[in-house]
Order: structure tokens, then C-alpha cells, then sequence
């Protein structure tokens, strides 16, 4: 939930550029990997940044969300550069009455035919969390991290409690910031309907969730940037398990007494450990 005074367009762009660039930064978005959208209740005009207007078909009906706005990156953009231009890189979309359909706005010098591939994943989120939890504001954000990835494809990491007991247990801060750990989905097609549908049943429980040989995606109903903070969390835990992997596993980590006793201190409520 975002309090007013609410951001204005420029800043939600802008913090959309920057949690971008760090995703690339920390090597969860190589080439044109990766999109991120946000959706928000407040109302927005997007015409002086966006002034090319067209129907747009959603890929599912969100009546409850008529009047509400996306920020979208658009298909083949890269992460590390919409903070440059960002108008040319994102889409703005705005639901119509009834929920079916939007106006999606543009820039005239738009670098892209449609918006992500992923839209259809990134609004089955937004759509299930917005009514769910009656927030004003959602960010989704989707990545490839490096570490986090390659961990999914070794069997045992497959095993969400496996997963979690393993990584959640290099720095203290990881349970405190994901303390329902990380989801786990098995490798889905890209884009698909049971990649969908699995990753908004997941995300009801998990602040980040990792899709099998794929990557991760994140959310955050605070902001753009909360939810990439997310994906660093779970990539760095990642890091250090791949570390002492590597290093003939001889690293203890924080034992299941501490990470309760760090829980218990912070009121961090958590059945991982
Ligand atoms: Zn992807």
C-alpha cells in the first residue's frame, strides 16, 4: 500500500529505470532478459509522456481493477537501459470500464512492436494480489539471476524446503526480508497458461518465486524497487551457497537455533526452520 502523496508518473518511471539497471548490475538480466510492470489505483495521466493511444486487448478480464494503470516494459527491451529514455522502452496501460480491454499509450519513438511476453503472467499477479489484499500499488518484477537459476537446476534444490533450508541460512537478514522463503515451480514453458497459474498460486505465499531453469519472479506492494531488492536477497543467498558448493562445503551457516533466535528477536514469523 502506497500512502499519499502518491508518486507522479515521472518518479514511478524513473524508479523503474533504476531497480532495471541494478537487475543487470547484479547479472539477473543479460541482454533483453527479464521485464518488469507496475500497476497502480491512484489516477494518471500518461498522455504527456505516452501520447500515441490504442485499444488494447487484455490477456484476461480484471473488472475489478477498471480505472487502474500499468507501467509495462515492452517486448525485447533491455533492463540496463530504461532508465535512458525510459518513454521509448515502457508502455503505459489504462483499464477500461468492465475490464476487458485497456488504451495502451505510447511514445511516438517507441522501440518496441508489444509490451513483454510476460504481461500475461505480470497481470495474473497484480490482478490476484490488487484483490486479494485491496492495495493501491504492485510491482512485479521478473529475472534471470545467475546463481539462483543455475541452483535450480541441480535436483536436490528443487525441493522447497531443501531450497530454503540451504539458502536462508548465510546472513540474517534473508529470513527477516523472506521469511515465507523462496516458492519453487517446476520448469514450465515460458509464457504458458500453467506457468501462469502456478506462479500467482505460488506468489500468494511467497514474496519471490523461482521458476525452474528459468528464473525468478518477484513482487512488492510497496515498490519497483522493494521487489528487485527481493531478487538480490534470494540471488546473494544463492551466491553463498553456490560458494560453499564450490569450495568442498565446508562453511556451517547460521545453525536452525540461531535463524530461530534471530526470528524470535525481530518477530519474524517462519516454519523454515
Ligand atoms: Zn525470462
Amino acid at each position: 500500500m502506497v500512502n499519499p502523496p502518491y508518486p507522479v508518473l515521472d518518479d514511478l518511471i524513473e524508479m523503474i529505470g533504476q531497480a532495471g539497471f541494478h537487475l543487470a548490475e547484479i547479472e539477473a538480466s543479460e541482454g533483453a532478459a527479464g521485464n518488469i510492470s507496475v500497476c497502480m489505483r491512484w489516477p494518471v495521466d500518461p498522455r504527456n509522456r505516452f501520447p500515441v493511444e490504442e485499444e488494447f486487448i487484455l490477456p484476461q478480464a480484471v473488472p475489478e481493477l477498471a480505472g487502474a494503470t500499468f507501467i509495462v516494459s515492452g517486448s525485447g527491451r533491455r533492463l540496463r537501459e530504461l532508465r535512458q529514455d525510459p518513454a521509448v522502452h515502457l508502455a503505459c496501460l489504462t483499464v477500461n470500464e468492465g475490464g476487458e480491454t485497456a488504451k495502451l499509450f505510447t511514445a511516438y519513438n517507441r522501440r518496441f512492436e508489444r509490451v513483454t511476453s510476460e504481461f500475461n503472467s505480470h497481470l495474473a499477479v497484480h490482478y490476484d494480489q490488487m484483490t486479494a489484499t485491496d492495495t493501491n500499488f504492485h510491482a512485479v518484477v521478473h529475472a534471470q539471476p545467475l546463481h539462483l537459476t543455475y541452483l535450480s537446476h541441480i535436483p536436490r534444490y528443487q525441493d522447497e524446503k531443501y531450497l530454503n533450508q540451504h539458502l536462508l541460512r548465510w546472513q540474517p537478514e534473508t529470513i527477516i526480508n523472506l521469511p515465507e522463503g523462496i516458492g519453487f515451480i517446476p520448469f514450465m514453458l515460458p509464457g504458458s497458461q500453467d506457468l501462469m497459474a502456478a506462479n500467482v498460486t505460488c506468489l500468494r505465499e511467497h514474496r519471490i518465486v523461482i521458476w525452474s531453469k528459468h528464473g525468478v519472479m518477484a513482487r512488492s506492494d510497496i515498490s519497483v524497487k522493494r521487489a528487485a531488492d527481493r531478487v538480490e536477497y534470494a540471488e546473494t543467498a544463492a551466491k553463498y551457497e553456490y560458494l560453499n558448493l564450490q569450495i568442498g562445503e565446508i562453511g556451517e551457516g547460521l545453525s536452525p537455533e540461531e535463524v530461530r533466535t534471530i526470528c524470535s528477536t525481530f518477530n519474524v514469523e517462519q516454519n523454515i526452520f
